[in-house]
């Protein structure tokens, strides 16, 4: 890159688009143009259906896009074979979900440790790394815990703790506070403004307004058809 250039973004779209083959196909990513750049923090809202979880899928290279093209870091995703499009997922997003996914029967430290199982880094490092994450998400106090001892906001912590613990460049999170009472949903979505603060890219999906107006920007998503929403 040469001085005067724009860095490149983390997520670049151009007339991406995804059709569910089917009788009929659904089309449920309408071509869009998208750029997401480090150090955003970007909501996307729209209701069920619309095409949220889609997207999500496409910018975690868990789908590829049917038409258009998708650059993650710079790199082409729709040109990469299955094993590496595996390997870069693993190496550049970090995802938390609605409803957790850990492992009961691991104490949080091992859930977030267990993350770093297929990148060659030795086991005592993992073990500190995982500690250091959970420090950072508040709960250095909980890294013996197995899960089904945490509370919801616990649990959703340790999900957004292993999601973070390799670095990833974009963290997506697919309706993180779902599942959570108001309470538990605050301290998460304060919790990512922080990481935000911090530098850690961002995605958050939900179906709640008042979620989306955690963004320092915001898309709307209806019927696969993305809008960028004003800020008010
Ligand atoms: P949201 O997350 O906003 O609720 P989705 O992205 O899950 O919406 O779904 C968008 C549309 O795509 C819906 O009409 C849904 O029924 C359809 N859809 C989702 N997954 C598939 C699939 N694997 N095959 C076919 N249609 C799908
Ligand atoms: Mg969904």
């Amino acid at each position: 890159m040469s001085a005067g250039d724009a860095p490149t973004p983390v997520v670049e779209l151009r007339q991406a688009a995804l059709t569910y083959p089917g009788t009929p196909p659904v089309q449920a990513l309408l071509p869009c143009d998208l750029s997401i750049h480090r150090g955003d923090l970007l909501t996307v809202v729209g209701p069920s259906g619309a095409g949220k979880s889609t997207f999500l899928n496409v910018l975690g290279l868990l789908d590829i896009p049917t038409a258009g093209t998708y650059l993650l870091d710079g790199i082409d995703v729709g040109e990469l074979r299955d094993g590496e499009r595996t390997t870069i997922r693993g190496r550049k997003i970090g995802f938390v979900f609605q409803f957790f996914h850990l492992l009961p029967h691991r104490p949080a430290w091992e859930n977030v440790a267990l993350a770093l199982a297929y990148q060659g880094i030795p086991s005592r490092q993992r073990q500190s790394l995982a500690h250091e994450a959970l420090e950072k998400v508040g709960l250095a106090h909980r890294l013996h815990s197995m899960p089904t001892k945490l509370s919801g906001g616990e649990r959703q912590r340790v999900a957004i703790a292993r999601a973070l613990v390799g670095r990833p460049s974009l963290l997506l999170c697919d309706e993180p506070t779902g599942n959570l009472d108001t309470m538990n949903a605050e301290a998460i979505l304060c919790l990512l403004d922080e990481l935000n603060r911090s530098g850690v890219t961002i995605v958050v999906i939900t179906h709640d307004s008042s979620v989306a107006r955690h963004g320092r920007r915001s898309v709307g998503i209806k019927d696969g058809v993305m809008t960028e929403l004003v800020q008010i």
